[in-house]
């Protein structure tokens, strides 16, 4: 009966601790918006010289670093309320059909900029033109992106950075393939885990919150599919998903333009890297 009561309240407190946590972010998110609408309005007045600094005062750095920050706030925030929306059951996904090949493709290109400025090479490779298949459009690309940050992340300059694509009777396979620090086989079972960070000194330079692999995980277990890693300390990590080749019932193929808002995306993912 005791344990039954101890084990009653400990989910009890789980779940207020979750909501706790599901709320104080909401509550970030509206002054981290705010701060950002108005740095922006800061920087037209810059870019229009409505605001003048004195030479060698390093307006533009600054303002960089609060944006950089902001970003890095906005990111952990909205995984965070992604987690706990998927753990309440609230998130939702909107299938639709679409040539996954191209979703990919265009986010993976629209972080070439970044890639090549920390001097690695990124290529993208596909051995299939079109694949029309159920998909979240928004929810792959984000996938796409975080795999993306912690392959850019482990890299050192001089590495190389692949994304290829290619399919079989059941399934298409997106990998991410990176030749960094690679990981130890003792954790590589774990990483997919929330809150699990590998600790050594080069992933302590980033401040991870050990949250995006399983946000990963649960987007493509959204899709029906399967993520995985194959590494090796000191080579490289291949990460490899596996989506099926579904379509939906009744529904057009559809395509996407998300340039839009990419930018501000990849801004948001990739906001650990620079420190
Ligand atoms: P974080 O926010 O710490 O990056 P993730 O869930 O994205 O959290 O990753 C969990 C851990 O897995 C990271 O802390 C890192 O140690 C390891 N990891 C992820 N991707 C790679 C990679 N491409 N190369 C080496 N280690 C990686």
């Amino acid at each position: 009966m005791e344990e039954k009561i101890a084990y009653e309240k400990a989910i009890e407190l789980e779940s207020i601790k979750s909501q706790f946590f599901s709320n104080i972010s909401h509550e970030f998110k509206t002054p981290l918006n705010i701060i950002l609408a108005t740095m922006q309005v800061i920087n037209k007045n810059i870019e229009n010289k409505s605001i003048i600094s004195i030479e060698g005062a390093n307006l533009d750095r600054y303002m960089n670093s609060i944006k950089q920050n902001c970003y890095r706030l906005l990111r952990l925030v909205n995984n965070i309320i992604d987690i706990s929306k998927i753990d309440y059951g609230y998130y939702d996904i909107e299938l639709g059909n679409y040539n996954i090949v191209s979703v990919v493709e265009d986010i993976t290109m629209s972080v070439l900029e970044y890639v090549n400025n920390k001097g690695i090479e990124l290529v993208f490779d596909t051995e299939v033109e079109e694949e029309i298949i159920a998909c979240d459009p928004d929810k792959i690309e984000r996938i796409i992106l975080n795999l993306l940050s912690n392959a850019i992340k482990y890299t050192e300059a001089d590495g190389k950075i692949s994304v290829n694509i290619y399919s079989d009777k059941e399934n298409v396979y997106i990998t991410v393939s990176d030749t960094g620090i690679g990981i130890p086989e003792e954790k590589i079972n774990n990483i997919f885990e929330r809150y699990e960070q590998i600790d050594n000194k080069l992933t302590r330079n980033f401040n991870g919150s050990g949250i995006g692999l399983s946000l990963v995980r649960s987007l493509v277990e959204m899709h029906e599919g399967r993520v995985w890693v194959e590494s090796k300390v000191n080579e490289g990590s291949k990460f490899i998903i596996s989506l099926p080749k579904k379509t939906v019932a009744t529904e057009n193929v559809k395509s996407v333009d998300l340039t839009k808002s990419k930018v501000e995306k990849c801004s948001i993912e990739f906001s650990d890297i620079y420190k």
